[in-house]
């Protein structure tokens, strides 16, 4: 909010860590190549004798065209193609489920080689179509308002796992290549389940791939990145990713947040809202998005929304005011419409920018988490095979 606040350089050219091991291969001795940086699969290309050059090949029919065939490719030899096939693929995980919303949310329930499932959400809105894309299997946080934060965490996603989601979304839309105009997937937010910095590496690899101009060609501006907290992390996604910053933040005492955030106790709003103040790339042009749950008698109060002024003041702020989605089991209830309105006037007569997200997805599993568990349950009750 204030024009004073220092604006830091924009952030460099993400690089991919190509320390990181390559994927280990699958069990028919194939290797994928989605998630290895070009350099890699320059590399994988040259122990079969290949020049640097065909990397740009494959690496353009992957994240531009979307073939997972290396049959259709049709610029390289017919030669080559037949080796590809015998040494990798391109990888995708399965569909255990999907539903679509009849205000055109979908939802997918993905299923990776092991077994581990993750949601993967679009919402169409009028100019932009946004991905709410998973970082983890499950979440350690146990976010109160959340219903991915009562399960357990399963594990990291891998950089393919979750460059994975954006193919798959485009695999959905057909999108391949994608269209100058009226493009379906446009934006994506790490805001699924999971919290992406407890998982940087992964994440930080994946968006890297996904920004590469000459493949998928997501901007950075077009890509948030949602956390709960996770303050030492925060500076080094600004700087390496340049992303944009999303912050769940949902309370303004350290009571109450540690309450239904508890990465709070650890983390607490003073030194969050520190590392947002220096977060690399953040100006007016560029807010930092703070999420804010409305929970009815909880958070909602005008003192809540006062306080919530004080707090960001000095920061390149927008408040996304979120209306709860009450899930079977949930301590909590939505906050009435009109103190929904209420709270955002006070946010906004303070000069902040403050959207009310429309509840997406009511007629489906929409609340975080909510689809995975409610497979897993229709599993535990289905008779046995045999
Ligand atoms: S809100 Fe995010 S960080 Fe918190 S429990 Fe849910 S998935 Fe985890």
């Amino acid at each position: 909010m204030d024009d004073r606040t220092p604006t830091a350089p924009a952030a460099a050219k993400p690089e991919i860590d190509t320390a990181q091991a390559p994927l280990a291969p699958r069990a028919d001795g194939r290797r994928n190549l989605v998630g290895l940086a070009r350099p890699e699969i320059a590399a994988a290309l040259a122990e079969l004798g290949e020049k640097p050059f065909r990397a740009g090949q494959l690496w353009r029919w992957i994240y531009v065209r979307g073939a997972t065939e290396f049959g259709g490719m049709s610029d390289i030899s017919k030669g080559l193609r037949a080796r590809l096939e015998e040494r990798f693929y391109v990888y995708r995980p399965a569909i255990s489920r999907h539903q679509a919303s009849i205000d055109g949310t979908q939802k997918w329930l993905l299923r990776m080689e092991d077994g581990a499932e993750i949601e993967c959400v679009h919402i169409p809105e009028k100019e932009r179509g946004t991905l709410c894309v998973s970082s983890q299997v499950g979440c350690t946080l146990t976010c109160r308002f959340c219903h991915t934060g009562t399960q357990r965490l399963v594990r990291n996603l891998e950089a393919h796992e979750i460059v994975a989601q954006l193919l798959s979304a485009r695999d959905a839309f057909g999108e391949w290549p994608p269209p100058e105009r009226g493009r379906k997937l446009t934006n994506v937010v790490m805001m699924g389940m999971g919290e992406p910095l407890f998982n940087y590496e992964n994440v930080a690899r994946a968006l890297s791939i996904a920004m590469d101009q000459d493949g998928f060609a997501l901007s950075r501006r077009r890509i948030t990145l949602s956390t709960s907290g996770v303050v030492p992390m925060i500076r080094r996604c600004g700087e390496e990713l340049g992303v944009s910053l999303a912050i769940s933040l949902h309370a303004v005492t350290d009571e109450l947040r540690s309450r239904i955030v508890p990465i709070n106790k650890k983390w607490p709003i003073a030194e969050l809202l520190d590392a947002c103040r220096s977060y690399p790339g953040a100006s007016n042009a560029r807010r930092i998005t703070f999420e804010y749950v409305m929970l009815k008698g909880v958070n909602d109060s005008l003192a809540d929304a006062r306080g919530l002024v004080q707090l960001l003041a000095g920061i390149h702020a927008k408040v996304n005011l979120i209306p709860f989605n009450p899930w079977p089991g949930s301590e909590f209830e939505c906050s009435s419409w009109d103190q929904i309105e209420r709270f955002s006037d006070v946010l906004a007569e303070a000069g902040f920018t403050t959207p009310v997200r429309r509840p997406r997805g009511r007629d489906i599993l929409a609340a975080c988490g909510q689809l995975k568990s409610d497979t897993e349950r229709q599993r535990r009750a289905a008779p046995a095979p045999g």
